[in-house]
Protein backbone atom coordinates (compact mmCIF):
# COMPACT_ATOMS: atom_id res chain seq x y z
CA UNK A 1 0.00 0.00 0.00
CA UNK A 2 1.76 3.21 -1.35
CA UNK A 3 0.37 5.30 1.87
CA UNK A 4 1.01 2.33 4.50
CA UNK A 5 2.90 4.76 6.20
CA UNK A 6 0.99 7.69 6.49
CA UNK A 7 -2.01 5.36 7.75
CA UNK A 8 -0.28 4.26 10.33
CA UNK A 9 0.86 7.94 11.86
CA UNK A 10 -2.42 9.04 11.32
CA UNK A 11 -4.33 6.59 12.95
CA UNK A 12 -1.97 6.68 16.11
CA UNK A 13 -1.97 10.80 16.13
CA UNK A 14 -5.53 10.97 16.37
CA UNK A 15 -5.71 7.89 18.84
CA UNK A 16 -3.39 10.09 21.19
CA UNK A 17 -5.02 13.03 20.59
CA UNK A 18 -8.33 11.57 21.50
CA UNK A 19 -6.94 10.27 24.87
CA UNK A 20 -6.11 13.92 25.45
CA UNK A 21 -9.54 14.97 24.91
CA UNK A 22 -10.94 12.34 26.28
CA UNK A 23 -8.87 13.44 29.56
CA UNK A 24 -10.07 16.74 29.37
CA UNK A 25 -13.72 15.95 28.81
CA UNK A 26 -14.02 13.81 31.85
CA UNK A 27 -13.23 16.73 34.00
CA UNK A 28 -16.54 18.50 32.64
CA UNK A 29 -18.81 19.01 35.27
CA UNK A 30 -22.53 20.48 34.48
CA UNK A 31 -22.06 23.84 35.85
CA UNK A 32 -19.68 23.90 33.25
CA UNK A 33 -22.30 23.56 31.09
CA UNK A 34 -24.20 25.97 32.73
CA UNK A 35 -22.01 28.39 32.19
CA UNK A 36 -21.51 27.79 28.56
CA UNK A 37 -17.33 27.78 29.65
CA UNK A 38 -15.55 27.18 26.92
CA UNK A 39 -12.32 26.93 28.51
CA UNK A 40 -12.19 23.18 28.10
CA UNK A 41 -12.98 22.79 24.72
CA UNK A 42 -10.02 25.49 24.10
CA UNK A 43 -7.78 23.65 26.02
CA UNK A 44 -8.80 20.11 24.38
CA UNK A 45 -9.02 21.64 21.38
CA UNK A 46 -5.10 22.96 21.00
CA UNK A 47 -3.94 20.20 22.77
CA UNK A 48 -5.21 18.01 20.20
CA UNK A 49 -3.71 19.46 17.38
CA UNK A 50 -0.69 19.88 19.53
CA UNK A 51 -0.49 16.10 19.71
CA UNK A 52 -1.25 15.35 15.98
CA UNK A 53 0.94 18.30 14.70
CA UNK A 54 3.89 16.83 16.34
CA UNK A 55 3.25 13.41 14.89
CA UNK A 56 3.17 15.01 11.77
CA UNK A 57 5.92 17.34 12.30
CA UNK A 58 7.95 13.86 13.41
CA UNK A 59 6.92 11.65 10.55
CA UNK A 60 6.55 14.17 7.46
CA UNK A 61 8.54 17.48 7.94
CA UNK A 62 7.63 19.10 4.66
CA UNK A 63 4.07 18.26 4.68
CA UNK A 64 1.94 20.96 5.42
CA UNK A 65 -1.29 20.87 7.19
CA UNK A 66 -4.43 23.27 7.25
CA UNK A 67 -5.87 22.64 10.78
CA UNK A 68 -8.65 24.59 12.21
CA UNK A 69 -6.66 26.32 15.25
CA UNK A 70 -3.70 28.83 15.34
CA UNK A 71 -1.46 29.87 18.33
CA UNK A 72 -1.99 33.73 18.04
CA UNK A 73 -4.38 33.84 20.89
CA UNK A 74 -3.00 31.32 23.42
CA UNK A 75 0.16 33.53 23.19
CA UNK A 76 -0.65 36.60 24.71
CA UNK A 77 0.26 37.31 27.51
CA UNK A 78 -3.55 37.52 29.38
CA UNK A 79 -3.77 34.09 28.43
CA UNK A 80 -0.36 32.53 30.02
CA UNK A 81 -2.95 30.24 32.32
CA UNK A 82 -4.66 28.78 29.23
CA UNK A 83 -1.51 27.61 27.83
CA UNK A 84 -0.21 26.27 30.78
CA UNK A 85 -3.07 23.92 31.27
CA UNK A 86 -2.67 23.04 27.25
CA UNK A 87 0.80 21.90 28.28
CA UNK A 88 -0.40 19.96 30.94
CA UNK A 89 -3.46 18.56 28.21
CA UNK A 90 -0.49 18.14 26.08
CA UNK A 91 1.88 16.31 28.47
CA UNK A 92 -0.62 13.33 28.53
CA UNK A 93 0.42 11.99 25.12
CA UNK A 94 4.24 13.78 24.91
CA UNK A 95 5.82 14.12 28.27
CA UNK A 96 8.41 16.71 27.03
CA UNK A 97 6.02 19.48 25.74
CA UNK A 98 6.52 22.67 27.11
CA UNK A 99 4.82 26.24 26.41
CA UNK A 100 7.08 27.15 23.54
CA UNK A 101 6.53 23.86 22.00
CA UNK A 102 3.03 23.32 22.25
CA UNK A 103 2.28 26.64 20.34
CA UNK A 104 5.09 25.54 17.67
CA UNK A 105 3.54 22.43 17.28
CA UNK A 106 -0.44 23.86 16.99
CA UNK A 107 1.28 26.49 14.42
CA UNK A 108 2.86 23.52 12.09
CA UNK A 109 -0.96 23.26 11.63
CA UNK A 110 -1.34 26.85 10.34
CA UNK A 111 -1.08 26.38 6.57
CA UNK A 112 -3.63 27.98 4.43
CA UNK A 113 -2.91 27.70 0.67
CA UNK A 114 -3.96 24.86 -1.49
CA UNK A 115 -0.54 22.29 -2.52
CA UNK A 116 -0.13 19.09 -4.43
CA UNK A 117 0.13 17.14 -0.93
CA UNK A 118 -1.07 17.96 2.33
CA UNK A 119 -3.07 17.44 5.27
CA UNK A 120 -6.06 18.36 7.09
CA UNK A 121 -6.94 18.59 10.52
CA UNK A 122 -10.16 19.15 13.04
CA UNK A 123 -8.99 18.83 16.65
CA UNK A 124 -12.32 18.50 17.83
CA UNK A 125 -14.93 18.14 15.81
CA UNK A 126 -18.13 18.78 17.10
CA UNK A 127 -16.95 21.12 19.84
CA UNK A 128 -20.55 21.24 20.88
CA UNK A 129 -21.14 17.68 21.47
CA UNK A 130 -17.61 17.93 23.58
CA UNK A 131 -19.48 20.04 25.61
CA UNK A 132 -22.33 18.65 25.95
CA UNK A 133 -20.71 14.79 26.65
CA UNK A 134 -22.08 13.75 23.32
CA UNK A 135 -20.39 12.83 19.64
CA UNK A 136 -17.07 14.29 18.62
CA UNK A 137 -14.18 13.47 16.21
CA UNK A 138 -10.50 13.72 16.34
CA UNK A 139 -10.41 13.83 11.92
CA UNK A 140 -7.06 14.10 9.61
CA UNK A 141 -6.81 13.34 5.88
CA UNK A 142 -4.31 13.74 3.49
CA UNK A 143 -4.93 15.19 0.48
CA UNK A 144 -2.82 14.30 -2.68
CA UNK A 145 -3.37 16.44 -6.12
CA UNK A 146 -6.60 17.54 -4.81
CA UNK A 147 -7.63 13.38 -4.18
CA UNK A 148 -8.46 12.37 -0.74
CA UNK A 149 -5.60 9.48 -0.26
CA UNK A 150 -5.75 8.49 3.79
CA UNK A 151 -8.12 9.44 6.20
CA UNK A 152 -8.59 8.75 10.31
CA UNK A 153 -11.64 9.66 12.38
CA UNK A 154 -10.98 9.00 16.37
CA UNK A 155 -14.74 9.26 18.29
CA UNK A 156 -14.40 9.13 21.37
CA UNK A 157 -18.08 8.94 22.47
CA UNK A 158 -19.09 6.81 19.84
CA UNK A 159 -21.28 3.54 20.53
CA UNK A 160 -18.95 0.26 19.06
CA UNK A 161 -22.62 -0.31 17.24
CA UNK A 162 -26.28 1.54 17.37
CA UNK A 163 -28.23 1.64 18.80
CA UNK A 164 -27.06 2.19 22.18
CA UNK A 165 -23.85 -0.74 22.47
CA UNK A 166 -22.47 0.26 26.14
CA UNK A 167 -19.11 -0.37 25.27
CA UNK A 168 -17.61 3.65 23.57
CA UNK A 169 -14.65 4.62 21.39
CA UNK A 170 -14.19 3.73 17.46
CA UNK A 171 -11.85 4.57 15.12
CA UNK A 172 -12.50 4.91 11.61
CA UNK A 173 -9.64 4.71 8.86
CA UNK A 174 -9.42 4.49 5.29
CA UNK A 175 -7.28 4.93 2.13
CA UNK A 176 -8.62 5.36 -1.55
CA UNK A 177 -8.56 1.87 -3.18
CA UNK A 178 -8.02 0.42 -0.12
CA UNK A 179 -11.22 0.11 1.72
CA UNK A 180 -12.90 1.65 5.29
CA UNK A 181 -12.66 -0.13 8.38
CA UNK A 182 -13.21 0.55 12.18
CA UNK A 183 -11.59 -0.50 15.02
CA UNK A 184 -12.23 -0.01 18.74
CA UNK A 185 -10.82 3.12 19.92
CA UNK A 186 -8.55 1.31 22.38
CA UNK A 187 -7.41 -1.62 20.50
CA UNK A 188 -4.06 -0.83 18.22
CA UNK A 189 -3.40 -3.75 16.97
CA UNK A 190 -3.55 -4.11 13.25
CA UNK A 191 -6.06 -6.83 13.12
CA UNK A 192 -8.65 -4.95 15.19
CA UNK A 193 -9.36 -2.79 12.07
CA UNK A 194 -12.38 -4.34 10.52
CA UNK A 195 -14.19 -3.85 7.17
CA UNK A 196 -16.79 -1.19 7.28
CA UNK A 197 -19.41 -1.23 4.24
CA UNK A 198 -22.71 0.82 3.89
CA UNK A 199 -26.53 -0.68 3.53
CA UNK A 200 -27.90 -1.93 0.70
CA UNK A 201 -30.93 0.43 1.15
CA UNK A 202 -32.43 1.70 -2.70
CA UNK A 203 -36.12 2.95 -1.36
CA UNK A 204 -36.52 6.09 1.10
CA UNK A 205 -38.55 3.89 3.07
CA UNK A 206 -36.18 1.69 3.88
CA UNK A 207 -33.82 4.62 4.36
CA UNK A 208 -32.16 6.42 7.51
CA UNK A 209 -30.67 9.89 7.22
CA UNK A 210 -28.54 11.88 9.57
CA UNK A 211 -28.40 15.42 9.96
CA UNK A 212 -26.09 17.65 12.46
CA UNK A 213 -27.58 17.61 16.02
CA UNK A 214 -27.35 21.65 15.99
CA UNK A 215 -29.82 23.04 14.10
CA UNK A 216 -27.87 26.50 13.16
CA UNK A 217 -25.41 23.80 11.76
CA UNK A 218 -28.43 23.04 8.63
CA UNK A 219 -31.35 23.69 7.62
CA UNK A 220 -34.30 21.23 9.69
CA UNK A 221 -36.80 21.95 7.48
CA UNK A 222 -35.10 21.40 4.36
CA UNK A 223 -33.97 18.34 5.20
CA UNK A 224 -37.29 17.32 6.47
CA UNK A 225 -38.95 18.22 2.93
CA UNK A 226 -36.18 15.96 1.13
CA UNK A 227 -36.76 13.38 3.92
CA UNK A 228 -40.77 13.86 2.94
CA UNK A 229 -40.08 13.71 -1.00
CA UNK A 230 -37.94 10.63 -0.63
CA UNK A 231 -40.62 8.75 1.45
CA UNK A 232 -38.21 8.25 4.71
CA UNK A 233 -40.39 7.28 7.01
CA UNK A 234 -37.46 6.46 10.41
CA UNK A 235 -36.94 9.31 12.33
CA UNK A 236 -33.71 11.15 11.54
CA UNK A 237 -30.21 10.41 13.58
CA UNK A 238 -28.91 13.51 14.73
CA UNK A 239 -25.61 13.92 15.56
CA UNK A 240 -22.81 16.00 16.34
CA UNK A 241 -19.28 15.68 14.21
CA UNK A 242 -18.15 13.72 11.10
CA UNK A 243 -19.41 10.05 13.12
CA UNK A 244 -22.20 10.66 11.08
CA UNK A 245 -19.84 9.78 8.37
CA UNK A 246 -18.81 7.04 10.39
CA UNK A 247 -22.19 5.58 11.36
CA UNK A 248 -23.08 5.99 7.27
CA UNK A 249 -20.09 4.04 6.35
CA UNK A 250 -21.18 1.10 8.52
CA UNK A 251 -24.54 1.05 7.66
CA UNK A 252 -26.73 2.65 10.64
CA UNK A 253 -27.38 5.73 8.48
CA UNK A 254 -28.21 6.01 4.80
CA UNK A 255 -28.22 9.44 3.82
CA UNK A 256 -26.00 11.97 5.29
CA UNK A 257 -27.78 15.67 4.00
CA UNK A 258 -26.33 19.21 5.44
CA UNK A 259 -27.97 21.71 3.29
CA UNK A 260 -26.40 25.22 4.47
CA UNK A 261 -26.33 26.63 0.98
CA UNK A 262 -29.48 29.00 1.20
CA UNK A 263 -27.31 30.75 4.63
CA UNK A 264 -24.28 31.11 2.80
CA UNK A 265 -22.20 29.11 4.81
CA UNK A 266 -19.19 27.79 3.08
CA UNK A 267 -17.44 24.44 4.46
CA UNK A 268 -14.33 24.26 6.00
CA UNK A 269 -11.94 21.02 4.00
CA UNK A 270 -11.37 19.87 7.66
CA UNK A 271 -15.28 19.15 8.46
CA UNK A 272 -15.55 16.76 5.82
CA UNK A 273 -12.55 15.33 4.37
CA UNK A 274 -11.66 12.57 6.38
CA UNK A 275 -15.19 11.36 6.49
CA UNK A 276 -16.19 12.02 2.85
CA UNK A 277 -13.18 9.52 1.86
CA UNK A 278 -14.47 6.78 4.98
CA UNK A 279 -17.91 6.84 3.38
CA UNK A 280 -16.44 6.93 -0.30
CA UNK A 281 -13.94 3.83 0.29
CA UNK A 282 -17.06 2.26 2.55
CA UNK A 283 -19.29 1.82 -1.13
CA UNK A 284 -20.95 5.22 -0.38
CA UNK A 285 -20.95 9.12 -2.53
CA UNK A 286 -20.20 12.76 -1.25
CA UNK A 287 -21.05 15.43 -3.24
CA UNK A 288 -22.57 18.60 -2.50
CA UNK A 289 -26.09 19.44 -2.81
CA UNK A 290 -26.07 20.44 -6.68
CA UNK A 291 -24.13 16.70 -7.01
CA UNK A 292 -20.99 18.39 -7.54
CA UNK A 293 -17.82 16.41 -5.90
CA UNK A 294 -16.01 18.28 -3.23
CA UNK A 295 -13.29 20.62 -4.50
CA UNK A 296 -9.99 19.65 -1.93
CA UNK A 297 -8.23 22.05 -4.31
CA UNK A 298 -9.48 25.43 -2.70
CA UNK A 299 -7.35 25.87 0.47
CA UNK A 300 -9.00 25.82 3.75
CA UNK A 301 -12.47 26.40 2.37
CA UNK A 302 -14.92 23.97 -0.26
CA UNK A 303 -16.14 27.48 -1.57
CA UNK A 304 -16.94 25.92 -4.86
CA UNK A 305 -19.54 23.70 -3.28
CA UNK A 306 -22.77 24.14 -1.07
CA UNK A 307 -24.27 21.51 0.95
CA UNK A 308 -23.29 18.43 1.35
CA UNK A 309 -24.65 14.91 0.36
CA UNK A 310 -23.68 11.31 1.85
CA UNK A 311 -25.37 8.43 0.53
CA UNK A 312 -24.73 4.55 0.62
CA UNK A 313 -24.48 5.37 -3.29
CA UNK A 314 -27.86 3.36 -3.88
CA UNK A 315 -30.08 6.38 -3.24
CA UNK A 316 -27.81 9.18 -4.03
CA UNK A 317 -29.46 9.76 -7.47
CA UNK A 318 -33.14 9.76 -5.99
CA UNK A 319 -31.95 12.66 -3.20
CA UNK A 320 -30.41 14.73 -5.78
CA UNK A 321 -33.63 14.78 -7.93
CA UNK A 322 -35.20 15.27 -4.38
CA UNK A 323 -33.13 18.30 -4.00
CA UNK A 324 -33.69 19.65 -7.42
CA UNK A 325 -37.52 19.32 -7.47
CA UNK A 326 -37.73 21.32 -4.42
CA UNK A 327 -35.81 24.20 -6.03
P1 LIG B 1 -21.80 19.33 13.09
O1 LIG B 1 -21.22 18.72 14.32
O2 LIG B 1 -22.07 18.35 12.00
O3 LIG B 1 -22.95 20.21 13.41
O4 LIG B 1 -20.67 20.22 12.46
C1 LIG B 1 -19.83 20.99 13.25
C2 LIG B 1 -19.18 21.99 12.35
O5 LIG B 1 -20.16 22.85 11.81
C3 LIG B 1 -18.22 22.90 13.03
O6 LIG B 1 -16.94 22.37 12.96
C4 LIG B 1 -18.30 24.19 12.24
O7 LIG B 1 -17.18 24.36 11.43
C5 LIG B 1 -19.51 23.99 11.35
N1 LIG B 1 -20.43 25.13 11.33
C6 LIG B 1 -20.43 26.22 12.10
N2 LIG B 1 -21.43 27.06 11.74
C7 LIG B 1 -22.10 26.48 10.73
C8 LIG B 1 -23.23 26.85 9.92
N3 LIG B 1 -23.87 27.98 10.12
N4 LIG B 1 -23.62 26.00 8.96
C9 LIG B 1 -22.97 24.84 8.79
N5 LIG B 1 -21.91 24.45 9.50
C10 LIG B 1 -21.47 25.24 10.47
MG1 LIG C 1 -15.34 21.01 12.93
Amino acid sequence: MKYQRELDVAIHAVRRAAGVCASVQKTLGSSTLRKEDRSPVTVADFGSQAVVCHALQEAFPEDPVIGEEDSAALRLPENESVLAKVTEAARQALPAAAPASVCAWIDKGNAVGYSDRFWTLDPIDGTKGFLRGDQYVVALALIVEGELAVAAMACPNLPREIPGGPEKGVLFAAWRGGGAFQAPLADAAPAALQPVRVRTVATGAQARLCEPFESQHGSRRAVAAIADRLGVEAPSLRMDSQAKYGVLARGEADIYLRLTSRSGYIENIWDHAAGALVVEEAGGTVTDAAGRPLDFRRGAQLDRNAGIVATNGLLHDAVLDALGAAE
